[in-house]
């Protein structure tokens, strides 16, 4: 028997090469692509519209009595038809038709017709122009393909039956009776026909869901595979080891949710297999030292850890900070970032290889392919959400099987960080350090400019520091940018104040110069780009101005405000916005009612979606076919508790009933990571 499902179309009758030619611009290549070209929606003719419901624009389908008789107006080169339907209730839609003669000659009074088209009503008067007209008044439902030219959805819907038909006898049930069972899911054959050919949209709509469900099922347990796989390979096992030096060398003791993370690291970081640990925690939880006590262990035993993040400011700040707590024990931390020069570099990297360097932190530059260690153990990304799979992957790479931490302020649900990042732990930081008092946000016009700078400029001269963040770096016409704003605030209220501006293409020492100036308060107000988005540490400012807040997502804000608030005293975060639309409105004013990170972030991900809140391709959101994660949320927690059932019993799936189930995993999983 030949592989209908992987032969190309053309072995399907009434498909020729120029046909053929035709379907590849849709992707339709193989028999199996056609019959996986879903619908992108359906034309419901069952639901039928009454007349006196139907406004202006409207596309409806009505079922009535034509109520007239047919005048019939033979033009040169349109024949036009004239009637109205009516219902029992007596309301009148007039019908024109133009060239359906072969219909036309066929209406007469009386009849019931079904019409489905674009309604117009002018006055009291409604009207349809040429609509589709059945006779025969059986309400249906029609597949709408996505279309290329050449193709209608009549030869589409016609050549996709033909593939069903062919290919019936080959299509291979991998979802398991109970899980149909218990997700109300159809039969694969039941299935195909009912996503192409539905005789009810409830019909349509379990079809649909079937695959959806499939590809999310295929997906997941692709990963769980990949997890068992992992089990099998040997990672650095590093032995507990005492932590006193470290803790004694903290400026404060750590919150209980800080201890039970470590402690759920370390356990990982025990085992023999790598852990890969996703650590959540609002901004300002003290991610950081979390990093700093797996990079001491690591130490300890006699290997080595990198800590990687998005920017050079940030690089710097963790140096510095590290340093000081790591360097007293004894253990060596350097920086590695892009603008070293080329033989402080080379240096660097020589030590880092030898094996002399503890503890790496660096940007990007970390993954170059120069960088190389003697044996990494432990890799963290911080602020993780800023790194594509790549660049995670790439990282990992630079050991034999590292353990990795993500560290990340925008928390996301379990069941999307399964399809992120493959089968991770999660660790939740939800608990801030003490005496930290929440900042109090408020939203503001422009008009109100004044009054705020006043305030800023009062809190400079009493010593406390300030940022103000604009979404752009220089002349914009429409939106507040930070080189021209940081001159005009100078110029007005802020005269006489220490001001200065950072942003994005600023060469990384002058970057850093005037970091190291704010952090020293020498300067004391920023007027900056979103460049300070990320894990700024200074706890001395405690006022966040953000200007045109209105281009921001709700967890970019919410990472803005949390450059505040961060010493013992009261700060402020003005969002800053004259946009009146719903939309602006309703996100700033969700911002200003909670200071709750996992709040924020499941509002984010409601309001935009996991595409735009995760920042879509770069972040290997996998290119799903059917499944939108936007819409299929429910499916994929579904899914996720079915997996979580099924690997109970990792022996499943070596059962032959579950081979085909086994190799469409491991090959979706597969063509998902080389996009
Ligand atoms: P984030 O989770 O946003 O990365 P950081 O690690 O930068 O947070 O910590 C924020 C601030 O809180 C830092 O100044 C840090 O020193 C301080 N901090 C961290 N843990 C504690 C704690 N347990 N008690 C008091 N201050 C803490
Ligand atoms: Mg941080």
């Amino acid at each position: 028997m030949i592989d209908v499902l992987n032969s190309p179309v053309t072995v399907l009758r009434g498909i020729g090469q120029k046909r053929a030619e035709l379907l590849k611009k849709l992707n339709i290549i193989t028999c199996a692509d056609l019959i996986r070209f879903f619908p992108r929606g359906y034309l419901n003719m069952s639901e039928i519209n009454p007349i006196d419901t139907l406004v202006n624009g409207q596309t409806a389908t009505v079922v009535a009595k034509i109520s007239s008789d047919i005048s019939k107006r033979v033009g040169k080169r349109v024949t036009r038809f004239l009637f109205s339907v009516s219902d029992p209730k007596g309301n009148i839609l007039f019908v024109t038709l133009y060239n359906q003669k072969y219909t036309g000659e066929h209406l007469h009074p009386g009849m019931t017709v079904l019409l489905h088209g674009p309604v117009e009503v002018i006055g009291t008067v409604r009207r349809m122009e040429s609509p589709k007209i059945k006779i025969e008044a059986i309400p249906e439902i029609e597949p709408i393909y996505p279309l290329t030219e050449g193709v209608t959805q009549v030869s589409l819907a016609r050549n996709i039956a033909t593939a069903l038909q062919a290919c019936n006898a080959q299509l291979k049930e991998m979802l398991l009776p109970e899980i149909r069972e218990q997700c109300q899911l159809p039969e694969i054959h039941e299935a195909f026909r009912s996503i192409h050919f539905p005789k009810t949209m409830e019909e349509a709509e379990r079809a649909k869901n079937r695959f959806i469900f499939e590809e999310l099922f295929l997906f997941t347990v692709g990963v769980r595979i990949l997890k068992l796989r992992v089990r099998k390979l040997n990672a650095p096992q590093l032995k507990p080891v005492d932590l006193t030096p470290f803790l004694s060398r903290l400026p404060y003791a750590m919150t209980n949710a800080q201890k039970r993370v470590i402690r759920e690291c370390f356990d990982g970081l025990r085992r023999p297999y790598p852990m890969s640990r996703l650590i959540q925690g609002d901004v300002g939880s003290g991610k950081t030292v979390i990093a700093a006590a797996a990079a001491y262990l690591a130490a300890r035993n006699g290997t080595q850890s990198a800590l990687m993040v998005p920017t050079e400011i940030l690089a710097i700040q963790h140096y510095e900070s590290l340093s000081t707590l790591l360097t007293p024990c004894g253990i060596k931390v350097e920086l590695l970032t892009g603008s070293m020069r080329p033989t402080e570099k080379r240096d660097l990297l020589l030590r880092l290889e030898a094996g002399e360097t503890d503890l790496i932190i660096g940007t990007h530059a970390l993954i170059q392919k120069s960088v190389k260690f003697k044996n990494l153990a432990v890799a963290i990304a911080d602020e993780q959400h800023r790194f594509g799979v790549q660049q995670r992957a790439a990282i990992q790479e630079k050991g034999q099987n590292p353990h990795m931490i993500f560290l990340s302020a925008t928390p996301i649900p379990r069941s999307l960080a399964l399809v992120l990042y493959g089968d991770l732990d999660i660790s939740v930081l939800d608990e801030l350090p003490p005496g930290r008092i929440p900042v109090a946000t408020r939203k503001v016009g422009s008009d109100l400019e004044e009054r705020m700078y006043r305030y800023v400029r009062e809190k400079a001269v009493a010593g406390e520091q300030a940022y103000v963040v604009c979404p752009t770096v220089e002349g914009s016409d429409d939106m507040k940018s930070a080189v021209d704003f940081c001159e005009e605030l100078r110029q007005t209220y802020l005269r006489g104040i220490s001001v200065a501006c950072l942003h994005g293409r600023m060469k990384s020492e002058e970057k850093e110069a005037i970091l190291s100036d704010f952090v020293k308060n020498k300067i004391s107000v920023l007027v900056s780009t979103t460049v300070i988005e990320v894990g700024v540490n200074v706890p001395n400012a405690t006022t966040m101005i953000i200007e045109n807040a209105e281009r921001f997502g709700l967890s970019q804000l919410h990472q803005l405000r949390g450059r505040v608030g961060r010493g013992s005293k009261e700060s402020y975060c003005f969002v800053v916005s004259d946009d009146k639309s719903e939309e602006a409105e309703h996100r700033l004013s969700a911002f200003c009612s909670t200071n709750d990170g996992f709040e924020i972030s499941r509002k984010d991900l409601e309001l935009r979606g996991p595409g735009d809140f995760l920042g879509n391709r770069q972040h290997g959101l996998p290119p799903f076919k059917i499944a939108d994660l936007t819409r299929d949320m429910k499916i994929l927690e579904q899914v996720s508790k079915v997996a979580d059932r099924l690997f109970e019993d990792p022996s499943w799936f070596i059962l032959p009933e579950n081979r085909a189930l086994f190799i469409s995993a491991s090959g979706m999983l597969r063509s998902a990571m080389l996009q």
